[in-house]
């Protein structure tokens, strides 16, 4: 049991301190660096399972598990041990190597509406090639995304674009120009009208609808009833490519993801984070009829120098067999403990008289520290980001690690067990009250 003594921060200030004097912020990429919650950000030095220590030797239980790969938690044995094979016989050779068929043949069968795969290295560059691709095949320009939903940092889709830059207060992008983002269609998330009416606004330009089947990047905010299955008619409608941005919900929410869940094909769908096991791994698919129009078959441009790397291949084999072959126990399991720890901790919230609303798909969760309910970005946007900085800072000091951002989704994994279910809604308990007090 954590103890509810602060924890320990001298060694990683100092880390801080100095990442700070060459590294913009100390960190690589923004929310790391806890600028809306303040504190200490800890230095991690080793995982295992669902625990990470840091560099003052703290020890926490951790809810986002590299932000989302990590279904099966840290250093896992069988991933591990694909990594370390891999890398024996040489780390790249920007040259073909049998392991990127076998990853495509995991990822295909997971998803029967794809026939194509191409593997790039991050989920950034899944969804610029997607967009590039439904482009291509449309021959439209214009493309419609919706507020809070985050599709990495390419210039065209930085656009209301949720957590890591409603975290900073920054609206869009600086170096983005207007030209640049001019055919970017923003609408609020939910809405079916709007998007009827921008359809009809830009009639025959909408080359493609991307979206986070179930957002994470504004906090966890769910589909509401018949919004996917609107999307899918009205884009199977207007000839546009629906594009399911499946990086986070890819294999978590069921093996074949959101479009599993819900039961929905999109045209093309972009993966990342769990697909690569905790390396660098991004992808796009759809049927053969777009994605022959992928250089070297067609004339979409796209290329990488380290894209379907060895390693990375080999530890996204190694989760996804996982997966497969445990779906029937692991997703059960995860469906029940993220149950079990969500309510534990609004349950506590209640006792203790906060405001608060919780919204939860599968092992993908968020608590808003607000009446709710949280349905949109507007919704969101309500949440007492100070209440949950309190909130965030007693967790953290007691051992609980969460996403340092009201508007990020926490994960539970495979590695989590009851106790650490128990100990966190306990933690919570003093929690809320250091929240009120
Ligand atoms: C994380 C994420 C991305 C970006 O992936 P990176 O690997 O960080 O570039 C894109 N879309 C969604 C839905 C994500 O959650």
């Amino acid at each position: 049991m954590p103890s509810m003594t602060s924890r320990k921060v001298e060694q990683s200030r100092r880390l801080q301190q100095r990442a700070e004097s060459m590294i913009p912020g100390g960190v690589n990429s923004p929310v790391r660096a806890f600028r809306s919650v303040g504190g200490d950000p800890p230095f991690i030095v080793r995982g295992k399972g669902s625990h990470i220590w840091d560099a003052d030797e703290n020890e926490f239980i951790d809810y986002i598990g590299s932000w989302g790969p990590l279904i099966l938690g840290h250093a896992d044995p069988g991933v591990l041990d694909a990594i370390l094979g891999a890398a024996c016989n040489g780390t790249s050779f920007g040259a073909s190597t049998p392991s990127e068929a076998d990853l495509a043949e995991l990822v295909l069968s997971a998803f029967p509406h794809m026939q194509k795969v191409r593997f790039v290295s991050s989920g950034t560059e899944a969804t610029m090639s997607a967009i590039r691709l439904a482009r291509a095949y449309t021959k439209r320009k214009y493309i419609m995304k919706f507020e809070g939903c985050y599709h990495g940092h390419a210039d065209a889709l930085l656009v209301k674009a949720g957590s890591g830059v409603a975290t900073l207060g920054i609206p869009g992008s600086a170096g983005v120009p207007e030209e640049f983002i001019q055919f970017t269609v923003a609408l609020p998330f939910n809405d079916v009208q709007a998007v009827e009416h921008a359809f009809h606004k830009f009639k025959h330009q909408i080359a493609c609808v991307i979206v986070e089947p179930v957002v994470g990047n504004m906090g966890c905010v769910p589909a509401a009833d018949d919004y996917l299955v609107a999307l899918r008619l009205i884009t199977e409608r207007e000839r546009s490519v629906l594009i399911f941005d499946e990086v986070m919900t890819g294999f978590r929410l069921a093996f074949g993801g959101a479009q599993e869940l819900y039961n929905i094909r999109p045209d093309l769908t972009t993966m990342g984070k769990i697909i690569g096991g905790g390396l660098p791994v991004g992808a796009y698919g759809g049927p053969s009829e777009i994605m022959n129009l992928v250089a070297p078959l067609g004339p979409m441009y796209q290329a990488g120098t380290l894209s379907g790397n060895p390693l990375a291949m080999a530890a996204g084999i190694a989760t996804l067999k996982h997966l497969q072959d445990h779906k029937q126990e692991i997703y059960p399991r995860l469906e029940t403990l993220s149950g079990k720890l969500v309510e534990g901790v609004a349950a506590a919230a209640k006792e203790a008289g906060v405001a608060l609303c919780h919204n939860r798909v599968g092992s993908m969760f968020t608590w808003f520290f607000t009446q709710g309910p949280v349905t949109d970005w507007d919704s969101a946007s309500k949440s007492n980001t100070e209440a949950f900085g309190k909130f965030f800072r007693a967790m953290l000091d007691s051992g609980i690690y969460l996403p340092p951002s009201q508007y990020e989704a926490a994960f539970l994994g495979a590695a989590h067990t009851e106790q650490d279910v128990e100990q966190t809604i306990a933690v919570a308990k003093q929690a809320f009250a250091a929240v009120r007090g």
